[in-house]
């Protein structure tokens, strides 16, 4: 069975099959209404205790951000316009209670099923959630509950609710199956919380699992083995020592240094979307938060996050990172990212379209609120400010200019702000790093997007899944530009670092390291992974072998190359 790995890591062992019951809703006429809307607010009534319990257990166990889907499903049982529109249809069509809220519910969970925004989609699943709660309490439907797990299980359900998630005894649970859910849904989140291996819309297929079967689940690619053979299990078994091994090894690298084994040492900072991303950094470690993607703040709501809005954001993140570096990226609107709220121009190319930095210089007030946010949180903590998608000196001249301009207002203003922040860009046009040498004079700080920087320089889309083997990250165009940026940036004394993908892969970052790349920054999970790689590496070697790649003229001799060197 193949499914989505929603959690990485290995777990065999024996099922638990949560099934919800199918809740036949028999059509009828009524005849007392007021029958009905009395049984309706005892089915809400109820349900609202259940989940002020949940909501409680989920708080005290698991954390306040995940509590907050208890809340949202209390304003679900709350919201006076879906209870009116429910009592209208009993009165109105003389349906019964269950009939009405079935319907009602089907309509609203449409709505957000359709809505572009993958957040918004996934919402659909709390109100399915709570409806499902009203209806089994309108029934007396019975459910088999997660609270009454015995021995270590990996959990089987069509589709794990957040209520189920709150009830279950998460040191029970070795692993998790879903026939429905994606990588955001509430499961798979929990599950990368709480390091719970998980495979999550595995589809109709799971409907062979029975409670008590064995299986294997790779949360890393996504399969399921159902009754494995001995030698399977054999396999598996030696696998997950394996990967349990090496997690106890890596977290023998918190706290230290990030140093090759000659005594160079390199930043190994995070890449994050959200102040709440913040947790996973400090898990594992980062030394510092290489590239702050603000544009998340912007995302999923109606309107324009406000000033104060965003300054307690940054102010947060800053905060907690204790005096590490932040640097922070302003707003990269534009390409495959889209607001509901801010109408942009039809465009035949939208990614060479007003996009980043090119949105914000012609939308100038928008820029400005960030920066006015950013400088005035800059002094909770080491904040660097960078600019995205520059292609143009000019370009980087005029975002510096309404820095300065922000800078003096609140300076006339009176308001506090930090004399020392770092001003960088990004290098993810090829115009840029062609141009680096220029461009390194008038910033402190490079950091290399190689996810644009390459589907750019080989014109090739990122995400075309058509042409996915052209967006070859070993290309030796891109391992050139990378290169010159590099030894650019230090010929006059500013540092460089790399925020793209490519920054964690393993086989690229020892040549990265001879290339003499100052930060690293990356998904918060292979902070620890890359630091173990480094500090195998002697960076005198590398350098020759990052000389051998400039010289290669395909990617398979830049692979070779890759191959010829051993880390222990
Ligand atoms: C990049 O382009 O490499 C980068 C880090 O930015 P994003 O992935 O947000 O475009
Ligand atoms: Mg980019």
């Amino acid at each position: 069975m193949i499914g989505i790995g929603a959690s990485p890591g290995i777990a065999i062992g024996t099922t638990f099959v949560k099934r919800n019951p199918d809740i036949e809703i028999k059509k009828k006429k009524i005849i007392h209404a007021d029958e009905e809307i009395i049984r309706l607010k005892d089915a809400l009534l109820k349900s609202k205790e259940e989940i002020r319990l949940i909501l409680k257990k989920a708080a005290d166990e698991i954390g306040n951000e995940e509590a907050k889907v208890f809340e949202a499903h209390l304003m679900i049982l709350d919201d006076p316009e879906m209870y009116g529109q429910i009592e209208n249809k009993i009165r109105g069509a003389k349906v019964s209670t269950e009939e009405a809220l079935e319907e009602v519910s089907k309509t609203y969970i449409g709505l957000f099923e359709n809505m572009d925004n993958l957040y918004m989609r996934e919402r659909a699943a709390d109100i399915k959630d709570v409806t499902k709660r009203v209806l089994r309490n309108l029934t007396g439907a019975d459910t088999v509950s997660l609270a009454d797990i015995k021995g270590q299980v990996i959990i089987v359900a069509d589709e794990l609710t957040p209520s189920d998630t709150a009830q279950m005894d998460k040191t029970r649970v070795i692993g998790i199956i879903t026939e429905l859910g994606g990588k955001t849904s509430h499961s798979s989140i929990m599950a990368r919380t709480l390091e719970i291996p998980a495979v999550v819309g595995a589809g109709k297929e799971i409907e062979h699992i029975k409670s008590g079967d064995t299986v294997i689940i790779d949360g890393d690619k996504g399969t399921v083995i159902l009754n494995p053979e001995e030698a399977l299990i054999k396999k598996y078994t030696a696998k997950k020592e394996a990967c349990q091994q090496l997690k106890k090894k890596l977290k023998s690298f918190i706290g230290k240094d990030t140093i090759t084994k000659d005594g160079i040492k390199v930043e190994l900072a995070a890449n994050i979307g959200t102040p709440e991303d913040v947790d996973g950094v400090l898990k594992n470690d980062g030394e510092g938060i290489g590239l702050y993607r603000t544009e998340f703040l912007y995302m999923d709501r109606d309107t324009f996050p406000t000033e104060e809005e965003q300054f307690i954001a940054y102010k947060s993140v800053l905060e907690r990172m204790g005096g590490k570096p932040v640097v922070v990226r302003t707003l990269d609107i534009g390409g495959d990212k889209i607001l509901p709220y801010l109408a942009l121009p039809e465009e035949m190319n939208p990614f060479l379209g007003l996009r980043a930095i090119r949105l914000c210089l012609n939308n100038k007030e928008i820029f400005k609120t960030q920066l006015r946010a950013l400088l005035r949180a800059s002094i909770y903590g080491n904040l660097k400010i960078m600019f995205p998608m520059i292609s143009s000196v000019e370009e980087l001249r005029e975002a510096k200019k309404i820095l300065e301009k922000v800078r003096q207002e609140l300076k006339n203003e009176g308001i506090r702000y930090s004399f020392k922040i770092e001003i960088g860009m990004m290098i993810e046009v090829p115009a840029a790093a062609i141009l680096s040498e220029i461009f390194a004079k008038e910033v402190d700080f490079f950091s290399i997007g190689t996810n644009d920087l390459l589907q750019y320089t080989v014109a090739v889309d990122r995400g075309n899944k058509e042409i996915a083997n052209l967006y070859n990250p070993f290309h030796p165009a891109l391992l050139r530009l990378i290169k010159n940026v590099i030894e650019n940036g230090h010929k006059e004394g500013i540092w460089v670092g790399m925020c793209g993908e490519i920054a964690g892969d393993p086989r690229l970052i020892p040549v990265l390291v001879g290339m003499g790349l100052d930060e690293f920054s990356m998904s918060p999970i292979s902070i620890l992974n890359t630091r173990f790689i480094i500090s195998n590496l002697i960076k005198k070697e590398l350098e020759k072998k990052s000389q051998e790649i400039i010289n290669c003229s395909t990617a398979e001799e830049v692979c070779e190359v890759l191959d010829s060197i051993c880390v222990k």
